[in-house]
């Protein structure tokens, strides 16, 4: 991919540049815990975006998208916002620098990338990412990285109308092979945990369906988690946010909360402990353990959080058939790929029976991406 991009640079540009790469990213386990005070536990992958970028000494920013073969050339003002969607990630991540007084020289750059757009890797993180790496080193800025991450953040908040989390501009940022990220959503403290599966497979399958997430489904959550929350913080001050309680306190007020919050607090405080057990496991390399939680939260997500849909019920119950270890829905669910840990000899016999039984229940085939956990952003 760098030979293809650095040849498109020179020959729209001349001459040649520096090039960067970042990664997009899979979340193993700790989901709908982010705005619940809890853990997550990410990891960058090996689909990256790679930019060539060369400063041009000049306030313009000249772009060109390869997979889209489009170009977009901007300022560096607040009122010189491109047309293009993919350049205002870019431009806010020139922007988001500036504010923070950072210094931002034009330049001209080429870009790529393999991270499947809007399946839930994370590609727009990818993209942010490799230029806020990127423009950090060419322009001298010493942004630390959790910084960097923030201007990722922040890009998108302000530039692409997303109000995301932290977690996947922190993996991309972060990101190492082979060590995956424990995250603590409410302290930013993070801490790496080996993931080296000898003998099996990490594979995303897509559903390539998206049920409406009607924000109020999300927003319904949300306050039922806050609800739960607060009744539990009557007797347990300690408890600011709902990953802080414990089972047993929940079970001490549930008769003062409505099923539905019940339901929602039992599977936020099952998956703190779930995420404790999987990094626990992880560090002894017991990935029966770590594929045992993994159906423990899509069943969860599917059964008490109710955020999950037929088609990612069927390829988790398929998964579970076929000897797969964990299977679990990843991101916010209503559609969107299962995260799978397959044994490496019931592999292929996995992806067949996936492919012809999905087909036949739902008249598509879903989409398969194998994925290996490698470094987040760097220069190559
Ligand atoms: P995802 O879940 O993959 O992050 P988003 O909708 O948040 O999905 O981001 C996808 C957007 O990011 C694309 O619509 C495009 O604007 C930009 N993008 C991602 N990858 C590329 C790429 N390789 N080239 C150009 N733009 C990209
Ligand atoms: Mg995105």
């Amino acid at each position: 991919m760098k030979e293809r991009i650095l040849s498109e640079f020179s020959s729209r540009f001349g001459g040649t540049a520096r090039c960067w790469s970042s990664a997009g990213r899979i979340n193993l386990i700790g989901e709908h815990t982010d705005y619940n005070g809890g853990y997550v536990l990410p990891g960058a992958i090996n689909k990256a975006i790679v930019a060539a970028i060369r400063p041009n000494h000049t306030q313009t920013v000249r772009l060109y998208s390869l997979d889209y073969d489009e170009r977009a050339e901007f300022g560096l003002s607040e009122s010189d916002l491109p047309e293009r969607q993919w350049a205002r990630y870019v431009f806010g991540v020139c922007r988001e620098m500036l504010k923070r007084g950072g210094h931002v020289d034009g330049f001209d750059a080429v870009f790529a990338g393999d991270v499947p757009l809007g399946a839930g890797l994370s590609s727009s993180a990818a993209l942010e990412s490799v230029f806020t790496f990127a423009l950090n080193e060419l322009n001298d800025n010493g942004f630390d990285l959790f910084e960097l991450a923030r201007i990722g953040q922040a890009t998108e908040h302000n530039y692409c109308g997303v109000m995301c989390g932290i977690m996947d501009q922190f993996a991309s940022c972060f990101g190492k092979e082979g060590q995956l990220i424990r995250l603590n959503c409410k302290t930013l403290e993070y801490q790496y945990f080996p993931f080296d599966p000898k003998g099996y497979r990490l594979v995303l399958l897509d559903t390539c369906v998206k049920h409406e997430l009607a924000s109020s489904a999300y927003n319904r959550r949300r306050a039922s988690c806050e609800q739960a929350a607060a009744v539990i913080r009557k007797r347990h001050p300690e408890v600011e946010f709902l990953s802080d309680a414990r089972l047993e306190w929940l079970e001490e007020v549930r008769a003062e909360l409505s099923q539905e919050d019940a339901m929602r607090a039992e599977y936020v405080i099952g998956e703190a402990q779930r995420v404790l057990d999987v990094c626990a496991a992880l560090e002894r390399g017991d990935y029966v353990t770590v594929g045992e939680r993994m159906y423990q939260t899509h069943w969860g997500l599917s059964k008490l959080y109710e955020v999950s849909c037929p088609e990612l019920d069927f390829l988790v119950t398929l998964a579970d058939k076929q000897g797969v270890t964990g299977s679990r829905v990843m991101g916010g669910g209503f559609g969107g790929c299962t995260i799978n840990l397959v044994p490496e000899e019931r592999y292929d016999a996995f992806l067949l029976a996936a492919h012809n039984c999905f087909t036949a229940a739902f008249g598509h085939a879903p989409k398969v991406y194998p994925v290996v956990i490698s470094s987040g952003a760097h220069e190559l």
